[in-house]
């Protein structure tokens, strides 16, 4: 199989395996035990909280180990919502993920108002519709990092100090950044962001929710006291283990990754732009994550594309959900192109083990179909 589809989850990464096996077996204790057998697996946690603060320069305390980026995500809207009285809006994009935008539904549903920022025909919303948008009403803005369809980097820090300068909180969803490019929450500036292990070679279910000392935040769930009682439930020890290796292995590996990837990125980029004239291509160089590329094919099936890809044992995806056998337009193009219509949308999330040759069989292969 050619596997191009890292976006929507990445391979384990060398060592997080055999950092989790203990945990599974002879470290089965309950972090929250009081022997001998239940510290150590207690520590094992403390240090995957310090392995995966360092990858985005929190402090330790700052970190709270969750399910995934979807419930970090559910939790850094609700939370904040909750927890705000009297500002009843939120700042957001067209262009989140779902684990967003349908926790902002939900949340208007309770009688938040909520804005949408919409993005620009290159996949950046504008810091001028954020000023805009942005009052003294907003408790909450949420603006992805870097998004998961185009891989466009958005203006977090620069959305950060107007919702600061306006009393606002500011939430990053960094699900599909962390682990790929440097990350610094002070550098940023924001008081949540949202993490997912799978995503940068970590095992799934498993993520993180920093946030800053002092931000005032409900807990999502009812429970007992793990995670000094911000998230209750017995912890994923196995899972936890294995993201904070994956986060250390993230920080050492991540500019010689991301240099390998950038350049067979940049080869498939020149090979689509020779060999498919009608192709448009979606995702930028600039101000993006190095390994998406994102095109669309006018006149063609998303679904019929991807399954001719399959059949030749490419996995690659459309970047947006598949309901009922049939691929609806994403939300992201959608907001980009509003009236385009018939439109095949293609997402190839390259990462550090493809070649050359995968790429190049890639395309000489969408060539034939696109041709045909
Ligand atoms: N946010 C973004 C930007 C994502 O790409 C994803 C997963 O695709 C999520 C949130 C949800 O993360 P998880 O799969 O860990 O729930």
């Amino acid at each position: 199989m050619i596997y191009l589809d890292h976006a929507a989850t990445a391979p384990l990464r060398r060592g997080v395996l055999e950092s989790m096996l203990p945990y599974l077996k002879e470290q089965f204790a309950n972090a929250s035990g009081v022997y001998a057998p239940a510290r150590s697996v207690h520590h094992a946690v403390e240090q995957a909280r310090r392995q995966v603060s360092s990858l985005i320069g929190a402090s330790v305390r700052e970190v709270i180990f969750t399910s995934g980026g979807t419930e970090s995500d559910n939790w850094a809207l609700y939370g904040t919502a909750m927890s705000s009285s009297d500002r009843k809006r939120i700042v957001t994009s067209a262009m989140e993920h779902h684990a967003v935008l349908n926790t902002c539904h939900a949340l208007a549903n309770q009688g938040y108002e909520i804005i949408c920022l919409q993005p620009d025909k290159r996949g950046y919303i504008r810091i001028s519709d954020a000023e805009e948008a942005i009052n003294e009403n907003t408790c909450l803005v949420s603006l992805m990092l870097a998004n998961n369809e185009l891989g466009t980097l958005q203006p977090v820090r620069q959305v950060a100090q107007i919702a600061h300068a306006r009393g606002a909180l500011m939430h990053t969803d960094a699900v599909q950044a962390v682990g790929h490019i440097p990350v610094d929450v002070n550098t940023m500036d924001v008081d949540l962001l949202s993490m997912s292990a799978h995503k940068f070679g970590g095992p799934k279910g498993v993520g993180a929710l920093y946030i800053r000392s002092g931000t005032r935040i409900n807990p999502l769930m009812n429970g007992g006291a793990q995670e000094r009682g911000m998230r209750p439930g017995t912890e994923n020890t196995p899972a936890i283990v294995g993201m904070g290796y994956a986060a250390m292995r993230a920080s050492e590996e991540m500019d010689s990754e991301a240099e390998q990837v950038r350049l067979l990125r940049d080869h498939m980029l020149r090979l689509i732009k020779t060999s498919l004239p009608n192709v448009r291509i979606n995702s930028c160089c600039e101000d993006a994550l190095p390994g998406h590329v994102h095109v669309s094919v006018p006149g063609m099936d998303t679904s019929m594309l991807l399954t001719r890809l399959d059949i030749e044992g490419i996995a690659a995806s459309a970047g947006s959900a598949c309901a009922s056998g049939s691929i609806e337009r994403s939300h992201v193009l959608s907001a980009m192109y509003p009236d385009e219509t018939h439109c095949a949308d293609l997402r190839f999330s390259i990462g550090p083990e493809n070649t050359l040759d995968e790429l190049e069989k890639t395309v000489s292969l969408l060539q034939r179909i696109v041709n045909a």
